[in-house]
C-alpha cells in the first residue's frame, strides 16, 4: 500500500456506486449516524487538562452504562450474551487506548473527541484487516463503542452543518434529502455515503446541486477520520482516503480537463437540440427548489418538466401553510418566465420523509401510504398544495402533474379535487388558470400497462423511470446491496417505456422522461429511437445530452432500438450502448 499525503496512514481506495459525476478533494468531515460531526481542532495548551478530564469523564460515564446493560442483559437473556458487554467493558476500561488518546490530546493538542475519534479509526482499521472472521465482526463493537463514548464527550454540543468555515468533503453513512438541502452548499466539495443507490434521492440531489458523490461504500465513515485528506471521483464511483502526492496530481489534472470541457459544453446553451436530420427535440430541466429555476433556465433548459415540490416540505420543521407554498411556487414560475414548468403534487414517503410523518413508520415504505396516496388520505393539506400551486398557475405556463398513480380511481379523485379546490378559487374571486394541463407520471408497471386507459383522463404523460425500474424489477431504487440489479435498461423496463410512448403517439398526448435516464449521454439514442421528443432532466445534465443529440439521426437511433429489443439480458443491453455512444463521442464515457 503507497503511504499517504500525511505520511502517516496508508492510502486506501474504495468503490462504491457512481452517484454524481465529477472530483472533489478535501478535508473529510465525517457526520456519524447521529449527525455528529468530529472537526481536526487544535486547542492550546491550557486547554490540554480540561480536555483529558472531559476524556475520563465520558470513559468512566459510558463504563457505567455497559456495567448496567450487562447486568441487564445477564438478567433477562443469560450470561453467555451478556458476555458482549463484558468485552466492551474491557475496551473502555483499557489503559492503553486511554493512553494513546492522551498522548495524542497532549502531543498533537487534539481535542478529546477528535483524539478519540481518532483511535477508534484506527483499531477498527487494524480489525477489519485481520483474517480471523471473529476479530473481523468485532469492527461492530469498536463502532458501538465509539458512538457511547462520543455521546458523552461530545455531550449536547453538536457542530452545526449549515454554516461551515472551510471547504469539506462530507463522509457519513447516510444522509437525508432535507439534510441534503440544508448543507453549507458553498463549502460543501461532495460526498462520500456508506448506504444509497444511483437514483435514490441523496444521490439525484448531489447531482442537482453538481457536487461528486459516490454511495454504496459500505463502512467508508470508519475509513475516514475528520480532517483527513480524500479524494471523491463520482464519475468512476471511487473514493481515495489519505492519497499519495502522485494521486493527487492526477485528480487535479482531471479537475482541470472536467473544468474545460464544461466550458466547451457551455457554448452549446444557446444552440438548438437538433437530430444531424433535423430532428427538435425538446430538453427541460427536473428541480428540488424554487431557486433552482433560475440556473435551470440559464443552462439552456426550455422550461422545467419536473418541480419536486416535496423538497419545500422536508428543510423545515413544520409544514409550509399556503403562502409560504404560493411564495415559492410563484418564485420558480418566475425564473420559468414564459416557458412551461410542470409542478408535481408532493411526492412524500419512502427516502422523503417529513418530520410530521415520522410518528407512524410503514414496514415497507416504497410500497406504504406514501405520495399520491398519502395526498389523498390527507385531504386538507392536499387542497391547501393544490390551492398553492393553482395560485401560481395565474402567473405562467404552469401544468399539475400527479405521481405514483396506480390505478384509475386515484387519478379521478385526484383530479376532481382539483377542480373543488378551482371552485374555492373562483368564489373567493382570486386568480389561476382554468385550462391548466393535468397529467400523470407514469412510474409504476400498473400505469405503463394500463397507459392505454390512463391516457383518456391526462393531458401528458411524464415517464419516472427511477420508480419504474424499482417497481418493475423489485429493486429498492436506495438499496446498496440490490445496486447491481438496478438497471433502467433491463427488457422488461424498456419494452414498458416503448408500450407507453406508443400508446401516447397514438392518443396525441405528450409524453415525457423525467427519470434519472434522461440525463444519462448512454441512454440518449435508446431514447430518441424509442420515439421520445421531450426528455426532463438535472440542469447540469443538459449540454452533454444536447451535444449527443446534435451528433446522431433518428433513424440511426431507431436501428440502436430495433437492436437493443433483440438482447434478452440487460448486460449486453448496456455493453452495445456505450460502444454506440463511443462510436460517435469517444469522450463521453
Ligand atoms: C422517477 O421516479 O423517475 C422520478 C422522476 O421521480 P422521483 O425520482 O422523484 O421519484
Ligand atoms: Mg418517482
Amino acid at each position: 500500500m503507497a503511504a499517504g499525503a500525511a505520511g502517516l496512514w496508508p492510502m486506501i481506495q474504495k468503490k462504491g456506486t457512481i452517484a454524481s459525476p465529477g472530483v472533489a478533494i478535501g478535508p473529510a468531515l465525517v457526520l456519524d449516524t447521529e449527525e455528529y460531526r468530529i472537526p481536526r481542532r487544535t486547542i492550546d495548551a491550557t486547554r490540554v487538562p480540561a480536555q483529558i478530564h472531559i476524556l475520563d469523564d465520558a470513559l468512566k460515564a459510558s463504563r457505567e452504562e455497559v456495567r448496567e446493560l450487562r447486568l441487564a442483559t445477564a438478567r433477562q437473556l443469560g450470561d453467555k450474551i451478556a458476555t458482549i458487554f463484558a468485552l466492551h467493558e474491557e475496551i473502555i476500561a483499557d489503559k492503553k487506548l486511554r493512553d494513546v488518546v492522551v498522548g495524542n490530546i497532549e502531543n498533537n493538542r487534539y481535542t478529546a473527541a477528535y483524539a478519540f475519534g481518532l483511535q477508534m479509526n484506527e483499531l477498527q482499521r487494524r480489525f477489519r484487516n485481520v483474517a480471523d472472521p471473529y476479530l473481523k465482526e468485532r469492527v461492530r463493537d469498536l463502532f458501538d463503542i465509539e458512538k457511547r463514548v462520543m455521546r458523552h464527550i461530545l455531550g449536547r454540543a453538536r457542530e452545526d452543518i449549515t454554516r461551515l468555515t472551510e471547504p469539506v468533503v462530507v463522509v457519513a453513512h447516510d444522509i437525508t434529502p432535507s439534510q441534503a438541502v440544508s448543507f453549507d452548499q458553498e463549502h460543501v466539495l461532495g460526498f462520500a455515503i456508506n448506504v444509497g443507490g444511483s437514483t435514490s434521492h441523496t444521490a439525484i440531489l448531489a447531482r442537482m446541486l453538481g457536487k461528486p458523490a459516490v454511495v454504496a461504500l459500505n463502512d467508508i465513515t470508519s475509513d475516514v477520520a475528520g480532517g483527513e485528506p480524500v479524494i471523491i471521483d463520482g464519475t468512476h464511483g471511487i473514493v481515495v482516503v489519505n492519497p499519495d502526492p502522485e494521486t493527487i496530481e492526477r485528480y487535479q489534472a482531471q479537475q482541470a480537463k472536467d473544468r474545460a470541457s464544461e466550458i466547451e459544453l457551455r457554448e452549446l446553451r444557446e444552440l438548438p437540440a437538433v437530430t444531424q436530420d433535423g430532428h427538435t427535440i425538446t430538453l427541460l430541466a427536473n428541480i428540488e427548489l424554487s431557486n433552482e429555476a433560475r440556473s435551470a433556465m440559464d443552462s439552456g433548459a426550455e422550461g422545467i418538466g419536473l418541480y419536486r415540490t416535496e423538497f419545500l416540505f422536508l428543510s423545515g420543521e413544520r409544514a409550509p401553510n399556503e403562502e409560504d407554498q404560493y411564495e415559492a411556487f410563484r418564485t420558480a414560475v418566475r425564473h420559468t418566465g414564459t416557458k412551461p414548468i410542470t409542478i408535481r403534487t408532493m411526492d412524500l414517503g419512502a427516502d422523503k420523509m417529513m418530520s410530521a410523518m415520522g410518528a407512524h413508520h410503514d414496514h415497507n415504505p416504497v410500497l406504504g401510504l406514501r405520495s399520491l396516496r398519502y395526498c389523498l388520505k390527507n385531504l386538507g393539506m392536499f387542497r391547501t398544495h393544490l390551492r398553492a400551486i393553482l395560485r401560481a398557475s395565474a402567473h405562467g405556463d404552469v401544468r399539475i402533474m400527479f405521481p405514483m398513480v396506480t390505478n384509475l380511481m386515484e387519478l379521478r379523485q385526484a383530479k376532481s379535487t382539483v377542480f373543488d379546490v378551482m371552485e374555492d378559487l373562483e368564489e373567493d374571486e382570486i386568480a389561476f388558470r382554468r385550462d391548466l394541463p393535468i397529467g400523470m407520471m407514469v412510474e409504476t408497471p400498473a400505469a405503463a400497462m394500463l397507459a392505454s386507459i390512463f391516457v383518456k383522463e391526462v393531458a401528458f404523460f411524464s415517464l419516472g423511470t427511477n420508480d419504474l425500474t424499482q417497481y418493475t424489477l423489485a429493486v429498492d431504487r436506495a438499496n446498496e446491496r440490490v445496486s447491481d440489479l438496478y438497471a433502467p435498461h433491463n427488457p422488461a423496463v424498456i419494452r414498458l417505456i416503448r408500450q407507453v410512448i406508443r400508446t401516447g403517439r397514438r392518443a396525441d398526448v405528450t409524453v415525457n422522461l423525467c427519470g434519472e435516464m434522461a440525463g444519462a449521454p448512454i441512454y440518449t439514442m435508446l431514447l430518441l429511437g424509442l420515439g421520445l421528443r421531450q426528455l426532463s432532466m438535472a440542469p447540469k445534465d443538459i449540454p452533454e445530452v444536447k451535444k449527443i443529440i446534435r451528433l446522431v439521426t433518428l433513424r440511426k437511433c431507431e436501428t440502436v432500438v430495433q437492436k437493443v429489443l433483440r438482447f434478452d439480458d440487460d448486460r449486453q443491453i448496456l455493453n452495445y450502448l456505450r460502444d454506440r455512444l463511443r462510436d460517435i463521442d469517444p469522450d463521453a464515457i
